[in-house]
């Protein structure tokens, strides 16, 4: 498409899939709704003029209902989705003996593919919670086509990511389709929906701020930090104190400043109740394989292993940082991207995934709980060691 020609050679493009999309927004007999990723909101305004950093949230809102999406929803819902499983999931292997440790986040795909190619010997240290993206789609196309008399076959699901590997995530395996329907049905950039945008010929500037629609639109300050390299461990970290303890961290401690930043490899110890959890934060992949590297030397030498949860983002940064951000990366971008979504973790009122009202419904209503067979079944997933060359 017009739009995807920034690069001057035109080799570094994402295959544009704007079309598709605005094909499927004007088929009558498809029931169109769609996601936006954390990192998307505080890097969408660069397209259009505004400094890195400015949360645009509910103007992106506004922007996909005019251009005929039926429901939008926000990855960072699902995202504190993945936190509950993922952190019950910390909790059952770390104080139950339940599984191996160090438990790896496995929200990036990039990450997974290169992990099952060249480091398979930590397939069971994967978390099997499947990244907010395929969360929010099997969500939309059970749950929520269920509470609203949507047809999930005419449902289609498009999300906003900040990411060219999460195309390629949407048919990651069987387990991508466990409700019978594939959980996302196409993603665009963030640089594709600036085009989109664009293409509709909507006035950025002029749109009023709206807010997401009900059941999978509301997020917590630890769904939307997400985005920023640390903000996965750090909203773990707040709902497994949580689970394991019945209080939340103070307001203080819940802020986990060493996990944040653009140091290479952050590490940090919490206090759990006197329980002492080692945590690490690797973004690129030469920072991943130093921190892995560690784990691998101290099981050989039957050491006690130096973490017990790590956290891995492919780009440096962390998604704020993603292949499919506007262009024009530099560290003091990143950083400034990042600012913005700490800035709206410290404004908004609820700071904890597992205090969540929406998140709490879904699990009264539907899932039952973290871990349930039905969220086993719908929001997990597995990991296998893969050839190189082998999809
Ligand atoms: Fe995608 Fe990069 Fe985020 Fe991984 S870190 S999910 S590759 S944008």
């Amino acid at each position: 498409g017009q739009c995807a020609a920034h690069c001057p050679t035109g080799a570094i493009v994402e295959n544009d899939e704007t079309a598709t999309v605005w094909e499927a927004l004007q088929n009558p007999d498809k029931y169109c709704t769609v996601q936006i990723a954390p990192s998307v909101r505080v890097a969408l305004g660069e397209e259009f003029g505004y400094p890195p950093g400015t949360n645009l949230t509910k103007r992106i809102y506004a922007a996909l209902r005019r251009v005929g999406f039926k429901a939008v929803f926000d990855t960072n819902f699902s995202a504190d989705l993945t936190i509950m499983e993922e952190a019950s999931e910390f909790v059952e292997r770390f104080a139950h003996g339940k599984g191996s440790l160090p438990l790896i986040t496995s929200c990036c795909p990039a990450w997974t593919d290169y992990m099952e190619k060249y480091h398979h010997d930590f397939v069971d240290n994967f978390s099997t919670a499947k990244s907010p993206q395929q969360m929010l789609g099997v969500m939309a196309k059970t749950y929520f086509s269920e509470k609203m008399g949507v047809d999930p076959a005419t449902h289609y699901q498009v999300s906003i990511m900040p990411c060219t590997a999460k195309k390629y995530e949407l048919e990651r395996t069987g387990e991508m389709f466990a409700s019978g329907y594939q959980d996302v049905d196409v993603t665009l950039t963030t640089r594709e929906l600036a085009c989109l945008i664009k293409q509709s010929g909507l006035v950025f500037d002029e749109l009023p701020e709206e807010e997401a629609d009900s059941l999978l639109g509301e997020y917590t300050g630890a769904g939307t930090i997400f985005g920023a390299t640390g903000g996965v461990m750090e909203a773990a970290l707040r709902t497994g104190y949580f689970l394991v303890t019945g209080e939340n961290l103070s307001p203080d401690a819940m802020s986990i400043h060493p996990v944040r930043g653009l140091e290479g490899v952050k590490e940090a110890e919490i206090d759990i109740k006197g329980a002492k959890v080692r945590v690490a934060v690797a973004h690129g992949m030469a920072n991943v394989s130093k921190v892995l590297e560690r784990v691998r030397r101290a099981r050989e030498r039957g050491e006690e292993i130096p973490y017990h949860f790590i956290e891995v983002m492919a780009c440096p940064g962390g998604c704020v940082g993603g292949g499919g951000q506007p262009y024009g990366i530099s560290d003091a971008v990143r950083q400034k991207r990042m600012e913005g979504l700490y800035q709206e973790d410290q404004d908004i009122s609820i700071r904890c995934s597992h205090d969540n009202p929406e998140i709490k419904r879904i699990y009264t209503d539907f899932l039952g709980a973290p871990l349930s067979e039905k969220s086993e079944k719908l929001l997990h997933t597995k990991y296998k060691a893969r050839k190189l060359y082998q999809k």
